[in-house]
């Protein structure tokens, strides 16, 4: 299935998700790691195209290599560091947070 190039908007929210840092790493206390982004998976149906606004940031650890990877043991991932739902909503408030410290921000 080829992919769709993504609009400008869909590439600045995957890349400020990004910037916020992996949110696993960031709840457990272990400061910033620099993070890929992760599609959410609950709610969608196999083949089906996930939505680039569902999106948290997590490291490579915790998104694909680590054993407590979402991809690697969801199961796993969700006992040590939450549903990925609840992890979408705190990553959706950090972003408005995100965003609106540029507004009046550092000229
Ligand atoms: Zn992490």
């Amino acid at each position: 299935m080829a992919r769709k190039n993504k609009t400008a908007d869909q590439r600045r929210h995957l890349g400020d998700v990004a910037a916020l840092g992996c949110i696993a790493c960031r709840n457990a206390g272990y400061g910033e790691s620099p993070a890929e982004v992760h599609h959410i998976t609950s709610g969608y149906g196999t083949g089906q195209e996930r939505n680039d606004y569902d999106v948290i940031p997590l490291c490579p650890n915790h998104h694909r290599q680590g054993e407590d990877a979402v991809h690697v043991s969801p199961a796993r991932f969700t006992a040590q560091h939450g549903h990925e739902l609840d992890l979408l909503e705190q990553t959706r408030r950090e972003l408005a947070v995100y965003r609106s410290s540029f507004v009046g921000g550092l000229l």
